[in-house]
């Protein structure tokens, strides 16, 4: 099996599982619960709360476990909006992952106003049009670290410090972003950032939401008083260890691993557009792109067919957000970018991770030209395309 959709979600590496398995058979004990027993089990959670702020370049006290990505996008939009005293307007992003924008749709439903920053062809928001777009009842700024599709990176420390000197908390979505670049929260200036353990070797369901102290943000989840509480519900506490154990793998590995996976990159990038006629990479190049990400569009053709057929032959790969594979609307990222309908419907995303190697790259370029080629001889639109451009 050919695994190139590592931006979904990325495989759970051995050793992360055997951190876990404990924790779900005999430390199962309710953390919150006053024998010696559940007191390790409650030590476990506070060991891994104090790594990840000292890997992250934070105090340990603003880590909050959640259940993911969307928990935290979601608790850092509604509970700043509930607590805002300043007005209720919101600055994002029109590339956004639906965990921000779908929030941001409901709560203009419900009286906020909200600030869609436009993105150039490449997928970056412009600093000085976010310094535009505040006002004086502005309560949140939230723009993701990377994106989900296209692997953009995000001048974000500069844009938090525009934010900062208006007085408006800043949260990024840095679920792509964390495990795959550096990053030390510090530095970048946010006072909130979310992350999710499943794109970097981790289980499925556990998350952080960074919240810098002082920042004011309501519990989204009402109840006991884990997470000091401002998450309320028992901790999954094996969820927990394990997202410890695959930050801390991933940590390891990454400066050697950003510069193998970005050759890895370059090179499928370099080999699709070298062989593939009529195709065009999406989004930014060298750094200023995920290590992983590979968009490409092919003219005259749907991605989600080319999918198929990659599939049948054993390939994993993906349009887009995993959450937006299988419909049929061209992707918001693409569009926002000035893609035409076209070219955002031709388009795929490959995601390579810690297990792909080189040979990776060969084995896709086997099956996928003849799949684009195939695909282009039923294509209509190619047929005209041929008519149009005979002898020329
Ligand atoms: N934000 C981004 C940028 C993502 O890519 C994803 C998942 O694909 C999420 C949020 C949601 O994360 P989770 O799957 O942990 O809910």
């Amino acid at each position: 099996m050919l695994y190139l959709d590592n931006a979904a979600t990325s495989p759970m590496r051995p050793q992360v599982f055997a951190a876990m398995l404990p924790y779900l058979q005999e430390n199962f004990y309710n953390p919150s619960s006053v024998y010696s027993p559940a007191r390790k089990v409650r030590a476990a959670i506070d060991d891994t709360r104090a790594f990840i702020g000292d890997a992250l370049g934070v105090s340990s006290e603003e880590i909050f476990f959640t259940s993911g990505g969307t928990e935290s996008d979601n608790w850092a939009i509604k509970g700043t909006l509930e607590k805002a005293t300043r007005g209720r307007h919101i600055v994002t992003s029109a590339a956004e992952h639906h965990g921000i924008l779908y929030v941001c749709k409901h709560l203009e439903k419900n009286g906020c106003e909200v600030t869609y920053l436009d993105v150039d062809g490449e997928g970056f928001v412009n600093a000085q049009d976010l310094a535009r777009a505040l006002r004086d009842d502005t309560a949140l700024v939230s723009v993701m670290l990377a994106n989900n599709e296209v692997g953009t990176i995000q001048p974000i420390a500069e844009m938090a410090e525009i934010a900062r000197q208006r007085g408006v908390p800043f949260h990024t979505d840095a679920v792509q972003a964390v495990g795959h670049i550096p990053i030390n929260i510090s530095e970048l200036g946010v006072d909130m950032l979310s992350f999710s353990a499943h794109k970097f070797g981790g289980p499925k369901g556990i998350g952080v939401m960074y919240i810098k102290k002082g920042t004011p943000v309501f519990p989204l989840f009402w109840g006991g008083a884990q997470e000091r509480s401002k998450r309320a519900g028992t901790e999954n506490v094996a969820g927990i260890v394990g997202m410890g154990e695959a930050l801390k793998i991933t940590l390891e590995e990454l400066p050697t691993e950003i510069t193998r996976v970005s050759a890895l990159r370059d090179k499928l990038i370099a080999e699709i557009l070298r062989e593939i006629p009529h195709t065009s990479l999406n989004g930014a190049t060298g750094d200023k792109r995920l290590p992983g990400n590979v968009n490409v569009s092919f003219r005259f053709i749907e991605g989600e067919s080319v999918l198929l057929i990659l599939d049948m032959q054993g390939c994993c790969a993906s349009t887009g957000s995993a959450c937006s594979s299988g419909s049929l609307e061209p992707s918001h990222v693409l569009t926002a970018m000035g893609i035409s309908p076209e070219m955002a419907n031709g388009a795929i995303r490959f995601s390579l991770g810690a297990a792909n190697s080189e040979n990776d790259i060969y084995a896709l370029m086997q099956i996928l030209k003849p799949a684009v080629e195939k695909l282009r001889m039923l294509s209509p639109l190619y047929d005209d395309y041929l008519k149009n451009n005979k002898g020329s």
